[in-house]
């Protein structure tokens, strides 16, 4: 039972997969705007390196139907 998903998003649009923390690369966060999953939308599927230098494939997952407009910013802490 193989059920063909449809990608939201063109390939050119994904996030850059190095740029996404755990949860977003596992299905928990939203891959756009971080924020935790409930209703989500299948955006595509990225390849990257994981932590033990394999190469690695991701499901991205995103808000559904749209992330919400009022978001947190990211800030990177360095
Ligand atoms: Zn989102």
């Amino acid at each position: 039972m193989t059920k063909a998903l449809e990608p939201a998003l063109p390939p050119q649009l994904l996030p850059d997969p190095a740029t996404l923390s755990g949860p977003q690369l596992n299905e928990q966060h939203c891959a756009l705007c971080g924020v935790r999953l409930y209703k989500d939308r299948f955006l595509g599927t990225v390849n990257y390196i994981d932590l033990f230098g394999n190469k690695a494939t991701a499901n991205l997952w995103g808000c559904a139907p749209a992330c919400p407009t009022v978001v947190r910013p990211r800030r990177r802490t360095s």
